[in-house]
């Protein structure tokens, strides 16, 4: 089976695919400020309807707050000068943050409205829940193209989502992730 209903309706689906490197940063920085938020930057190569991400780096100085992170759009600016110069072949493609508990609402790797008012068209979005869990499992991909499994005392679901083109409402195109050096080659 391969594919949701949504894609088919959309077109063509759009993957991404984790280096080992980006998982663990998204996995830690997550986890690190469990009950807070991260916010970082995704550094690869863009594809047709494909994601290659090689780099997640975590912004330094995000305002955290347990429900939003928030950059200052000019450290973006002074990111993509870095690339340009210092990075052949890689560019800045999206980025992640992470959803938490809040209160007794788990996080989630849907984005919320606010996340959707500030997301970038053609852009690569990640999502990574981080909740406590309640047993171990390993890491898998789902059906719904979520990379789900547990680490520590958390259980956390890596989401993605895309979105075509400005507009307004809630539209958007989930991201299959994927990331073999974690699941194996044969799953999905
Ligand atoms: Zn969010």
């Amino acid at each position: 089976m391969s594919g949701t209903r949504d894609d088919d309706r959309h077109g063509k689906r759009i993957e991404a695919y984790l280096s080992l490197p980006s998982f663990l940063t998204i996995v830690s920085s997550a986890v690190e400020v469990f009950r807070r938020e991260t916010l970082g930057y995704l550094i690869g190569i863009k594809g047709e309807n494909k994601f290659m991400v090689e780099y997640a780096i975590p912004y330094q100085t995000a305002e955290s707050t347990a429900t939003q992170s928030t950059i200052d759009p000019n450290r973006v600016l002074r990111i993509n000068e870095i690339l340009e110069t210092l990075a052949q072949g890689l560019e800045y493609i999206g980025d992640f943050h992470s959803h938490t508990v809040y209160g007794h609402i788990p996080g989630t790797v849907r984005p919320s409205g606010m996340d959707l008012m500030s997301t970038v068209p053609g852009e690569l979005n990640l999502i990574c829940a981080v909740n406590l869990k309640r047993k171990s499992a390993r890491w898998r991909q789902n059906r719904r193209g979520i990379l789900t499994g547990t680490v520590g005392a958390y259980r956390i679901e890596i989401g993605g989502y895309y979105v075509e083109r400005a507009h307004f409402g809630r539209k958007y195109r989930r991201v299959v992730i994927n990331c073999p050096p974690i699941t194996g080659f044969n799953e999905g």
